[in-house]
């Protein structure tokens, strides 16, 4: 860990190596998504961004998206986030879509090329994330938030659910205080018995969308809307999201995380 960290410092990350079979693997698997994307995004609309979720694979896999063009990945682990960070290309842009603790927050915010943490669901959390920028990395980029919503309201799940609390984070981020993180958009897991059933409109995702109707209407915000994963990517571009988040269509199953290699 330590030694990594020192040799990114010095910037001489090297590539890192990897297999031509792995390479031409991946390379057509994201091709087949990114096309399956592109085919579902009406005509004239805003284009979708395809989030590579890179989590419990290895930096390798990531090398080999980043040489074909590929500049954002997300990852659910911050530990693990911090050493991908370290080993790969700076021009990369991180997007944390793990669920976020408290205590993580410091460590997270000090991830220069961190471009957009997706989970924030309590003010505690975007205050620490800013602060903590304004700390550590003050003249990088502001962290870019999407403010989680549990929109099916399983105890499981992270998320907001009060529209006390989602309006008293979108007034934090308005405020002057919130220098080194900025409102991106709002983000929901949709729920796996709606996500495999994909005859109606997914319930979660058409919430999400009131979400960010009630608040644009209110504060005049434009946000972006982060819902799909491998499961149900077609369906929520249908309904008008701004991203999807797909890992396994991409990098095909993942290990366990004991198991996971970086
Ligand atoms: C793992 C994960 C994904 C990707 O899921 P796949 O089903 O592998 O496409 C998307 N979003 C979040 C929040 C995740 O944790």
């Amino acid at each position: 860990m330590f030694r990594r960290s020192v040799r990114s410092i010095m910037s001489s990350v090297k590539p890192i190596a990897y297999e031509n079979a792995r390479k031409e693997q991946l390379i057509e698997q994201f091709t087949a998504v990114k096309g399956m994307v592109d085919a579902e995004v009406p005509s004239g609309s805003n284009k979708v961004l395809l989030l590579a979720v890179s989590k419990l694979k290895p930096a390798s896999d990531i090398q080999i998206l980043y040489d074909y063009g590929v500049r954002d990945f997300g990852e659910n682990y911050v530990q693990e986030l911090i050493e991908k960070s370290q080993l790969l290309p700076q021009d990369i842009r991180w997007h944390f879509i793990g669920g976020l603790q408290s205590n993580k927050c410091k460590d997270l915010a000090k991830v220069a090329n961190l471009h957009t943490v997706e989970t924030v669901d309590s003010l505690k959390k975007a205050r620490k994330l800013n602060e903590a920028r304004g700390k550590y990395q003050p003249e990088c980029e502001a962290i870019s938030c999407n403010i989680q919503i549990n929109t099916s309201q399983e105890d499981q799940k992270s998320g907001l659910v009060s529209e006390k609390e989602i309006f008293e984070i979108v007034e934090f981020f308005k405020s002057e205080e919130a220098k080194y993180v900025k409102l991106n958009g709002l983000m929901t897991i949709g729920s796996w018995d709606v996500s495999h059933d994909d005859t109606n409109e997914n319930k979660d995702f058409s919430k999400l969308v009131e979400w960010k109707q009630k608040i644009d209407s209110k504060y005049g915000t434009e946000l972006k809307l982060s819902m799909g994963m491998s499961a149900d990517f077609k369906q929520a571009i249908k309904q008008g999201t701004s991203e999807v988040r797909i890992g396994t269509d991409i990098f095909g199953t993942r290990p366990p995380k004991n198991e996971a290699k970086i």
